[in-house]
């Protein structure tokens, strides 16, 4: 067994957010740093809200981010007779015990707590202890089963964020371990998958801080050792409320859709809440590396849209461009274009990377290399497309025809010689050609983009363009 074992547990009721993306790339990355494993669980028990969609979209975010697990998943509806075994042994051993309350017994319990002002619990009358008589059995009912928590003493939860959390056993109460259906409770199902699994470290959302003591004093009571645990705050919003779909996009496939590379939101959500002196962006072996748990800070993170733009922007400025030309082929078709028969995406993604910080940015700017172009800019046409600018574009299409080679330098050469025998600065040339052959008046440098069109795209379009009437 390694010496680390993490694992990320999501519940399948919704696509992956950002948030559990996050804790996900912490727990793989304290697991790489100690050289141990990290493992998936999909916790869908809760049968209503869970759905075989969302379980795909928790496979499609982790996939896209390269955060899978390092063994077959493991789905909790699988492992219900390993439940009830572990269920059937605690009852044996008198760690668990019936309880045969109905409804409405507990409903009377809690109304005459509250009305004494005391703090609703369940009041342990049919927890067995030496000497105690307990109730009669009442017939026909299907009774739950609660786990025996300690009376007394405390649990101390040294988290490796939040540092020791101190909670009174005399603070909780019996909990129900498995419903009148025999079907066991949310707590119970992550105390024996941890302790099967043999997590070392559980990284999770410090929601659930407070089911950690519960399942502290479950994992002891089957006389398993429980893990260190790490609670991660949470991650707000721009201002400073819980980050949810009021904020834009929070699901981790969104952020393809919005032109994020995965190693970008990764680097992004790495810094979300940890940091490394003042260092912004860090390869994968440089996140297994420096990533540390104990640093992560104790206060939630706030989520900047701007800042992982920028980083965006950065990965998409350095990465190899053959890295890159998937990502841009999969948002070109996401807008109807078929890529083939064009230049070479890796070409294209180099050409660009300056001027885009996002892949949808990318795929916008270079639809006009694939497909022929709907119409121009309005604005830019007026302005560049005028009888001016056609009379340019049309005796500097001959002299593009008449090159000998349809290459960059040519290229670059033939413009520049022409603006300059025309007694014009580059612009006056370059703006009407760009608008001519991407419809816009943006795109890479003159030279590069018509080189990656290519001569017939390009002459085609300067043609086009010429024979315009005015706008
Ligand atoms: N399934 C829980 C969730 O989605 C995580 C539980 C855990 O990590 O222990 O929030």
């Amino acid at each position: 067994m390694p010496a680390v074992v993490t694992r990320f547990a999501p519940s399948p009721t919704g696509y992956l957010h950002i948030g559990g993306a996050r804790t996900a790339l912490f727990s793989y990355l304290y697991a790489r740093r100690h050289e141990g494993r990290y493992l998936l669980r999909i916790e869908d028990t809760d049968r209503e809200r869970s759905t075989e969609d969302a379980v795909r979209a928790i496979f499609e975010g982790l996939d896209w981010l390269g955060l899978v697990s390092d063994a077959e998943p493991v789905f909790q509806t699988q492992r219900y007779d390993r439940y009830r075994e572990v269920i059937d042994g605690m009852l044996e051993a008198g760690t668990a015990y019936h309880c045969y309350c109905s409804k409405e017994e507990l409903e009377q319990m809690r109304a005459g707590q509250m009305a004494r002002k005391e703090k609703p619990r369940y009041d342990g009358r049919w927890r067995p202890e030496p000497g105690k008589l307990l109730p009669e059995r009442p017939a026909g009912v299907q009774p739950v089963v609660r786990f025996k928590n300690p009376v007394a003493g405390e649990v101390v939860v040294d988290d490796l964020i939040k540092g020791a959390i101190v909670f009174q056993n005399e603070e909780l109460d019996d909990l129900i371990i498995a419903r009148g259906d025999g079907n066991p409770t949310y707590n119970f199902c992550v105390v024996v998958d941890d302790m099967d699994m043999g997590i070392t470290h559980v990284v999770r959302g410090d929601d659930h801080v407070n089911n950690t003591p519960r399942q502290i004093n479950i994992l002891k009571a089957l006389g398993a050792e429980p893990p260190a645990y790490a609670h991660v705050p949470m991650i707000l919003g721009a201002d400073g409320v819980k980050l949810s779909k009021r904020h834009g996009a929070v699901s981790v496939i969104e952020y393809r859709a919005l032109g994020f590379l995965p190693e970008a939101l990764l680097n992004y959500l790495v810094r979300l809440g940890w940091s490394h002196g003042d260092q912004e962006l860090f390869s994968r072996d440089e996140m297994i590396r420096m990533f540390d748990i104990s640093r992560v800070q104790k206060a939630p993170a706030r989520f900047d849209m701007e800042k992982a733009v920028w980083v965006n922007h950065q990965y998409l400025k350095s990465a190899d461009p053959l890295h890159v030309a998937p990502e841009l082929d999969w948002h070109l078709r996401r807008i109807g274009v078929d890529p083939a028969g064009g230049p070479a995406l890796a070409a294209v993604v180099e050409a660009q990377r300056e001027r885009c910080k996002t892949l949808v940015e990318m795929a916008e700017k270079s639809k006009f290399f694939y497909a022929e172009l709907d119409g121009y800019n309005e604005k830019d046409a007026a302005k560049h497309l005028n009888a001016e600018g056609r009379a340019l574009l049309a005796e500097l299409a001959a002299r593009l025809e008449a090159l000998p080679q349809w290459n960059a330098p040519a290229l670059q050469e033939a413009v520049h010689a022409f603006a300059e025998g025309k007694g014009l600065g580059l612009g006056k040339v370059a703006q009407p050609i760009r608008v001519a052959v991407a419809g816009m008046a943006i795109s890479p440098p003159i030279d590069q983009t018509l080189f990656l069109l290519g001569r017939e795209r390009t002459l085609a379009r300067l043609a086009a363009a010429v024979a315009r009437n005015n706008p």
